[in-house]
């Protein structure tokens, strides 16, 4: 499913990324924990496609995406893949429901679809009653699922979290941490979660292990 050979990446001076190795499998959740500035996030973006690494490949779906055009790659990312970050990132002017409805308007769903879609995810996290209300009438936690429902909306085969349950409280997160379970095992996802939260990291299927731009050689390939 996500396969990422070889992979470096510098920023100035400064050698981030030093010969990264991947391999995850399809439906599996994966987390990736280490230090501070270990590099998991820049490794997370390049997976993501938000940023290329200066050498090195990564294969999404049998795609090489480093041989995608701007256009073909922008494409490709509102496809396959949904972001989620530590901070939800909604829109406040728009409901739960508009913001999660957003990406599926720009991969040129129709309304009707886009709504079915929001609806259909947002009732699956217990959040129908919350479809109409903007996000500052949202607890933390239903701004993060909405946030969820948000990069799910297109059916993405990878779900990419950056410390997602980073600024919840202890129930919060434990609710967020189970719902990528119970995503998986409806949608089939393949969830790859940068953390700091040892819980988090003890239930995932997997967790890769980096420090200073490497991975712990243990747990790159499955
Ligand atoms: P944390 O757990 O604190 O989020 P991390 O493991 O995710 O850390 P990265 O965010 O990938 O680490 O950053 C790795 C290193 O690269 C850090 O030293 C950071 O300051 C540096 N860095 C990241 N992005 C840039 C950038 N765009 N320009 C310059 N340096 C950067």
């Amino acid at each position: 499913m996500i396969d990422v050979k070889g992979i470096t990446k510098s920023f100035g001076k400064l050698q981030v990324l030093k010969g990264i190795d991947l391999h995850i499998n399809k439906g599996e959740v994966v987390s990736i924990v280490g230090p501070s500035g270990a590099g998991k996030t820049t490794l997370l973006q390049i997976i993501g496609t938000l940023d290329k690494p200066d050498s090195g490949t990564v294969v999404i779906d049998g795609v090489d995406v480093g041989k995608l055009s701007t256009n073909k790659l922008a494409d490709f990312r509102n496809e396959h893949i949904g972001f989620v970050f530590q901070f939800h990132q909604l829109l406040p002017e728009f409901t739960a429901l508009e913001n999660v409805m957003i990406p599926a308007f720009i991969n040129g769903k129709g309304r009707r679809e886009a709504k079915q879609r929001a609806m259909e995810l947002l009732d699956f996290m217990g959040l129908a009653d919350r479809a109409g209300h903007k996000p500052n009438e949202l607890s933390g936690g239903e701004k993060q699922r909405v946030a969820v429902a948000r990069a799910l909306v297109n059916h993405p085969a990878v779900i990419l979290a950056d410390e997602p349950s980073g600024s919840l409280d202890s129930k919060n997160k434990a609710e967020l941490h189970q719902l990528f379970f119970d995503l998986r095992d409806k949608f089939g996802q393949t969830f790859v979660i940068v953390t700091h939260d040892e819980h988090l990291a003890s239930i995932t299927d997997r967790t890769i292990h980096m420090v200073d731009g490497q991975l712990d050689n243990e747990n790159t390939m499955e």
